[in-house]
């Protein structure tokens, strides 16, 4: 079954035009006669067939209509929106799924076979390594992890005959360790394999991986592409297939369709896009409710300025931050002082992205006391929302990482991750200077008699560290150490 895609990619009216209007541009949404100027929400499982040969036309991907016949192959809201975020990110074409876990699933089950191996970041969202390490191990697929992704060398050392994908995140969380796409890219390139980004944390308006030498963006839709936290999705973006070498991956040279034809027969540099859209995501099932499909194409349309504000907010608390006692320090690459700074300044430009951790002297006293006290930022496990949000990654979603995972990760007990909102800056810097001080304040008897690990040993933990001396001599690894020690013991 093949649904016509006609490229959807720019539409010919936006050429030329800026991110911000063509993250408004009309729909492609087929003529229903209504004119309707928001996307319309096509809810139904399926479309009606008008006779024996209609039938038969479009199963065959030759009717001279859309082609749309069921939803998980396809759907007119969720091929709208595909449009107009190919557009955004500069792609040949979209794919929509229901999550971001999802499209990563169905880009590397689309790419890789038993036997095959992925090269990939180590710098990336758990997730996707729990994935890769628990899933795709399982199936006979090998993964190789390159632990410092800013080094080239890495990258060539980590690749063998046998690897077929290249894997990393724009801005990987919380660390903000920004992949050097093109480097990357080059050297994947070389060996005739795809470089894969989960451009989540950047989005298109900070930084459009295609255009730096990716060949396919992943996405967790739910995050900065929806911005209101109502609901989940995933996309895949494909650059045509002309960097990379189609040619070594059997599954492509299979027959796809009724036709008998391969997707590389009928593809050529887009043959891998034809397959994921026409084969693998339609039978892993994943595909999103037209209603989440219209409220992610909602979300698309304020995206640009949405992001700038969130960045400049973030900016603003991470300078803030860094100036406390409080704090060790601040994973961002918008400081100048990050060692990441200058990548980011050349892929990101003024942009800066607005998640980042906040390692904290006094390890996870302090974090309790912070993650307890703030009342503007919400306690919660997401990210890239227009709320300001907080959560503690080694007690909620680490939990499963031993200490040696997370010390490589960069998790320490300290460690609080903040993704910054809308919300007027001065409102959140006040949040969060009064929930600094709560460090400060003695433990309640109420927690230290609680019986939980940190309750207990709260008070054995080195207590609030001040000054600038004090914070030299607390490296967060040597903290984090000392915290998993106490809380062992
Ligand atoms: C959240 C996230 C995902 C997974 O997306 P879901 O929509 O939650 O399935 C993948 N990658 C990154 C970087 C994420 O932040």
């Amino acid at each position: 079954m093949s649904i016509r895609t006609d490229h959807p990619g720019t539409l010919a009216q936006d050429r030329g035009r800026a991110f911000s209007t063509r993250a408004l541009s009309t729909t492609t949404t087929p003529g229903d006669g209504h004119a309707a100027r928001a996307t319309p929400i096509y809810l139904t499982a399926g479309f009606v067939l008008d006779d024996f040969d209609h039938a038969h036309a479009r199963f065959a991907g030759e009717s001279e209509d859309d082609g749309f016949v069921y939803t998980r192959h396809g759907n007119p809201t969720t091929r709208t929106v595909e449009a107009r975020l190919a557009s955004l990110e500069g792609g040949d074409e979209a794919i929509l799924l229901a999550s971001g876990q999802a499209a990563v699933a169905a880009t590397l089950l689309g790419l890789l076979s038993a036997g095959d191996r992925l090269v990939s970041s180590a710098s990336i969202y758990e997730g996707t390594k729990g994935l890769i390490l628990e899933h795709l191990g399982r199936f006979g697929i090998g993964v190789d992890f390159v632990g410092d992704p800013a080094d080239p060398a890495a990258w060539e050392a980590a690749i063998t005959d046998r690897t077929r994908a290249a894997f990393g995140e724009s801005i990987p969380n919380p660390r903000n360790d920004v992949l050097d796409i093109p480097t990357v890219a080059g050297i994947a390139h070389r060996h005739g394999i795809p470089l894969v980004v989960d451009n989540t944390l950047a989005t298109p308006a900070l930084l459009r991986p295609l255009e730096h030498g990716a060949d396919v963006v992943v996405h967790s839709a739910s995050k900065f592409l929806a911005g209101h936290g109502a609901a989940l999705g995933g996309a895949i973006v494909l650059a045509p297939a002309d960097r990379w070498d189609q040619s070594r991956y059997p599954q492509l040279a299979e027959r796809t369709g009724p036709d008998g034809l391969t997707a590389l027969d009928r593809g050529g540099d887009r043959a891998f896009a034809i397959y994921l859209r026409d084969l693998v995501v339609p039978r892993l099932g994943a595909a999103p409710s037209p209603i989440n499909a219209f409220l992610i194409g909602q979300g698309l349309e304020t995206l640009a300025p949405r992001v700038e504000r969130q960045s400049e907010n973030a900016a603003t608390i991470a300078a803030f931050l860094a100036e406390r006692p409080e704090v060790a320090r601040v994973d961002y690459a918008g400081l100048p002082g990050s060692p990441h700074h200058a990548t980011a300044r050349r892929l990101l430009g003024d942009g800066r992205g607005s998640v980042f951790a906040v390692t904290l002297a006094g390890v996870s006293f302090a974090a309790r006391a912070v993650f307890d006290a703030v009342e503007v930022f919400t306690r919660m496990t997401h990210l890239g929302d227009v709320r300001s949000l907080i959560l503690h990654p080694a007690s909620t979603t680490h939990l499963p990482r031993t200490p040696a995972e997370l010390e490589s990760s960069g998790i320490g007990p300290g460690l609080p991750r903040l993704s910054v909102g809308i919300e007027d800056v001065q409102d959140l810097l006040a949040d969060l200077a009064q929930a600094l001080d709560a460090i400060g304040r003695p433990v309640p008897a109420a927690v230290e008699a609680d019986g939980s690990p940190d309750g207990r040993k709260a008070p054995a933990l080195p207590g609030p560290v001040t000054g600038p001396a004090a914070r030299a001599a607390t490296s967060p690894v040597a903290l984090a150490h000392r915290a998993l020690t106490a809380q062992e013991a």
